[in-house]
């Protein structure tokens, strides 16, 4: 049997090493931490991937690499790609990596994103507020997560500094959130899952439902913008495109080159989740039936709400996900729970 290589050891690896198991795939998961495997963070360190012998070693020892996070330097990368395949490929990560890389990307694919500047240094903030104006928010190019590294812009004469290179976005009026998670297999085939409402809390995804509510021709433009997407680079594997819902229509806030938090419902809602239909794409299978065949709202477990895992226990129409993470910690995604609503 083939062996997948993942690399980092977070709940995305975890879930997606369970999805290769049941095709009958041996995975094997790089995490540079001490921690065990799904007790670690993910804001990993370049000199964390410096150690281009246990690369190597990785990589020798699998026959695809693919990725739950973003932030892989690519110096580890090179090293990775001389030896075996990436999947999604170098320049998808290359886009993700950097917001502006990102935004300049879906701009020049014509699609709408928050007006942008970029901020290379403290110097350019004041131009950049000039230009943007408030409210905005002002954003680390690399390594933000979960709304870490952010700070928001009431008044255009505000001066805070995020300490690194980042990007000044223009507050979008949304009346609502929406994810789509896509996928696009080895051949080309590209299948796209229902897109789902989120509801963000402090920066952080508290729950995403299906079926969002949304108009049907929204629900198309979703669709056709996340192919487009995934069309332009050409790529293989599963993807997460999170949208805000405005007046003039779709605006495009960012993409995420894996498996994406506000796709965990398909674990419910689907023949084939999105852990299986990313590692099917990745090993050059045909993707499976993605079609939604339950209503599910999906509910992050974050820190205390640990505390409650009791009473979901007991509860009848919920399917628990816990991710073995030793420590709870506030803002800590410790689990989620998919309730079937219909
Ligand atoms: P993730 O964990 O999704 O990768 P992140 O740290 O990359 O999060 P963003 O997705 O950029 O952060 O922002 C987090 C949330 O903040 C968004 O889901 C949205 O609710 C809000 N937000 C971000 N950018 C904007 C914007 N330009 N206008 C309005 N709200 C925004
Ligand atoms: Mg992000
Ligand atoms: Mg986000």
């Amino acid at each position: 049997g083939a062996v997948i290589g993942i690399l980092g050891g977070g709940q995305l690896g975890r879930m997606l090493s369970v999805a290769a198991s049941r095709l009958g795939y041996l995975t094997h998961i790089y995490e540079p931490g001490a921690a065990p495997a799904s007790d670690v963070a993910h804001a990993v360190t370049t000199a964390e991937y410096d150690d281009a012998d246990a690369l190597r070693a990785f990589a020798e020892a699998v026959d695809v690499i693919t990725y739950e996070f973003e932030n892989v330097p690519a110096k580890s990368l090179d090293l990775l790609e001389s030896i075996r395949p990436i999947r999604p490929s170098r320049r998808a990560l290359a886009v993700s990596q950097d917001r502006l890389t990102e935004k300049e990307f879906l701009s020049g694919l014509g699609l709408k994103t928050a007006p942008f500047a970029n901020v290379e240094t403290e110097a350019d903030l004041p131009s950049a507020l000039e230009k943007i104006g408030a409210p905005s928010i002002l954003k680390t190019r690399r390594m933000g997560y979960d709304g870490k590294g952010q700070i928001r812009f009431a008044d255009p004469a505000q001066r805070d500094w995020t300490g690194a290179p980042s990007v000044l976005e223009g507050f979008v009026d949304f009346s609502g959130e929406i994810s789509v998670i896509v996928a696009r297999g080895l051949d080309g085939a590209v299948a796209a899952y229902d897109p789902g409402m989120n509801l963000h809390e402090g920066g952080i995804l508290r729950t995403t439902t299906v079926p969002s509510g949304l108009p049907k021709t929204l629900v198309t433009d979703a669709i056709f913008l996340a192919a487009k997407i995934v069309g332009a680079l050409d790529y293989v594997g599963v993807m997460g495109v999170e949208l805000f819902v405005t007046q003039a229509g779709l605006v495009v806030n960012e993409i995420a080159p894996r498996v994406h938090n506000s796709g965990h419902w398909t674990q419910a809602g689907c023949a084939v989740d999105q852990f299986e239909q990313h590692i099917r794409a990745i090993a050059g299978l045909p993707l499976g039936d993605g079609q939604r065949y339950a209503d599910v709202v999906m509910e992050n477990l974050i820190g205390d709400d640990m505390d409650r895992l009791p009473q979901l226990l007991k509860s009848a129409n919920c399917q628990i996900h816990l991710y073995g993470k030793a420590e709870t910690r506030a803002g800590r995604k410790m689990g989620h729970v998919n309730r079937i609503t219909g």
